[in-house]
This record gives C-alpha cells, sequence and structure tokens, in this order.
C-alpha cells in the first residue's frame, strides 16, 4: 500500500458545474502555473498555509497568546496576521471562538479520501455524475493519485481531471486509465504571452494536448476568457487555428469571476487585484472567430 498522502484544501459536495451529474470536486493543493488571475490562489503552494478572515474577528484577543511566531497582533478593535511572521503551524486555528482561522491544504491517505468521495456516491449513480480531480494542479500529487484513483475506479465512480496540463506527460500517463474525460485550458497560444501572464512556457501545454488527441481521450478544451488579457481576436485566432489543427470542433469559452480578488488579503501571496472587467461583450465576437476555424464555442 502506497504511504502518499494527498494534500488537499477543499472537498465541494454536490457540484453541477464541474462535469456530468452531480459531482465531488477534490481541490489538489500545489500547481506550476501562477495565473495572475487564478481563481484559487490559495492552490498555488504546495504546502499548508493559514486564511485568516479578519471580518470574523469580534475583538475577544483569545489568538493572541496562541502564535508561538507573534505573527499575530490586536489593535484597532480587530488582530491581524503578519504573514511574513507566519510559518503555518496552525496553533491559533483552535483559539478563535469565531473561526477566523483556517489551515488550507489537509492530509488525506487513500482510503480516508476514498471514504469521503464514496459518502455520496447514491447521487453520483442517480445522476450520472462522480468524482473530479480539480486545484491547483492535482497530476503533480500523480503518485497519490497512482494508488487512489484504481481504488475509485474499482469503486465504479465517473472520473474527471480538471487540469491545466503543465508537467511532464510521465505524471499524466499512468492517472489516464482511469479518468474518462479532461478539461484542459488553453490561456493563450502565444508563448512570450503566456510567460508574461502565468509566469510559466506553455510548450508542455502543447505538447500534451497534442499527446491526448493522438490517444483519442476524451476531452474539452476550455479557454477561459481573462477580459483584456486574453480576449483579443488575434490571440483566439491564433488558439482557434492550432485547435483546428489537431482536429478540435468545440471549445469551452469561460466567464470571467473576480471573487478570487476577496481572497488575497485573506492568505498569504503575491496575486495582486487586478480590477478586471466583468464585461462579456467580447464573448459574441470570439464565437464568431472560432466558427471561422469550424469550432463551436
Ligand atoms: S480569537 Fe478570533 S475573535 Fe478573538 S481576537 Fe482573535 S481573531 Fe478576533
Ligand atoms: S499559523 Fe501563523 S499566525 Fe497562526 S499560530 Fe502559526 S505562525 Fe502564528
Amino acid at each position: 500500500m502506497s504511504r502518499t498522502l494527498a494534500n488537499i484544501f477543499d472537498i465541494q459536495r454536490f457540484s453541477i458545474h464541474d462535469g456530468q451529474g452531480i459531482r465531488t470536486t477534490v481541490f489538489f493543493k500545489g500547481c506550476s502555473l501562477n495565473c495572475q488571475w487564478c481563481q484559487n490562489p490559495e492552490s498555488k503552494a504546495p504546502k499548508s498555509q493559514l486564511y485568516f478572515d479578519q471580518a470574523k474577528c469580534q475583538d475577544c484577543k483569545s489568538c493572541i497568546g496562541s502564535c508561538p511566531s507573534g505573527a499575530i497582533s490586536n489593535g484597532a478593535g480587530k488582530s491581524d496576521v503578519d504573514f511574513n511572521m507566519c510559518n503555518d503551524c496552525g496553533q491559533c486555528v483552535e483559539s478563535c471562538p469565531n473561526l477566523a482561522f483556517e489551515l488550507l491544504g489537509k492530509s488525506y491517505t487513500e482510503d480516508e479520501l476514498l471514504d469521503s468521495c464514496l459518502k455520496d456516491q447514491s447521487f453520483y449513480e442517480s445522476s450520472g455524475g462522480g468524482v473530479t480531480l480539480s486545484g491547483g494542479e492535482a497530476v503533480l500529487q500523480s503518485e497519490f493519485l497512482q494508488g487512489f484513483l484504481p481504488k475509485l475506479k474499482e469503486a465504479g465512480v465517473h472520473i474527471l481531471l480538471e487540469t491545466a496540463g503543465n508537467y511532464p506527460f510521465r505524471l499524466l500517463s499512468p492517472l489516464l486509465p482511469y479518468i474518462s474525460h479532461i478539461y484542459i485550458d488553453m490561456k493563450f497560444y502565444s508563448e512570450d504571452k503566456h510567460l508574461k501572464y502565468t509566469g510559466s512556457s506553455n510548450q508542455l501545454i502543447l505538447e500534451n494536448l497534442g499527446k491526448l488527441v493522438e490517444m483519442d481521450f476524451p476531452l474539452t478544451v476550455r479557454v477561459p476568457g481573462i477580459n483584456g488579457i486574453n480576449t483579443d481576436i488575434d490571440e483566439n485566432e491564433k488558439i482557434a487555428s492550432h485547435l483546428n489543427s489537431l482536429g478540435i470542433s468545440e471549445v469551452e469559452l469561460l466567464k470571467y469571476n473576480s471573487l478570487w480578488e476577496s481572497k488575497i488579503s485573506r492568505i498569504d501571496t503575491a496575486q495582486k487585484q487586478l480590477n478586471i472587467s466583468n464585461n462579456e461583450d467580447y464573448l459574441h465576437e470570439l464565437k464568431k472567430c472560432y466558427s471561422k476555424y469550424d469550432i463551436r464555442a
């Protein structure tokens, strides 16, 4: 039996937006991209980390003495955390009666995660749903998944992977026999833009997408529309042309959501407010752009 543990920062039940039917979405910690607009900035670091919601603080001061690093201060009627001094030890979590502190990232054994996922098996069966692996980037925890996914599949659960695709293919290939469908993101075709906005080249993503297409693996390409960053026709023509050359005839255009901006003051993150508009006027033009390449968007 594998002794590898997974680090998971959230398990969302009764999800209806992460694949067919009613699903349990498991969010794995750690990512190999650093997208400036990441919806889950708490997913990027592979280790567990403190989340502090100052709005919940009622100024009882119980937390002050709990921190061995002196990272918690109190003033102006609220406690505050200096994330530069915090080492994510989690000792403050139990101190607050108002649950202002949370340690994001919990270790799971294969069997613990299996038990958690199978709690909702009757809903998967009645709705045609299953389990969605998300993150962060679940594939970075490939060693754990190589032990876990055979057990989940053996239990008859439909498994879907949401991935950014940025890793060596050898991490993904041992997982493929257990996965029924992959959602893969295509944020840019231009390597320079990908590097600028995500901190990484997109060469591995393009290679991995090509390999999955060659294998005829069931997949859905998703293009997250980040208004003013990747919503111009020129960039989408390049994406559409590439997908067309691979024989892909459908993409999902994802709408931008700025809710992540409320999280960045609550965690230790380098992600900065972007103030991107939620305006979706570009969607109509993008649909026309993809249809020119025989791709339904
Ligand atoms: S324990 Fe919670 S409510 Fe009390 S001061 Fe600390 S953060 Fe505020
Ligand atoms: S998690 Fe951070 S703030 Fe909380 S007790 Fe540990 S060092 Fe202090």
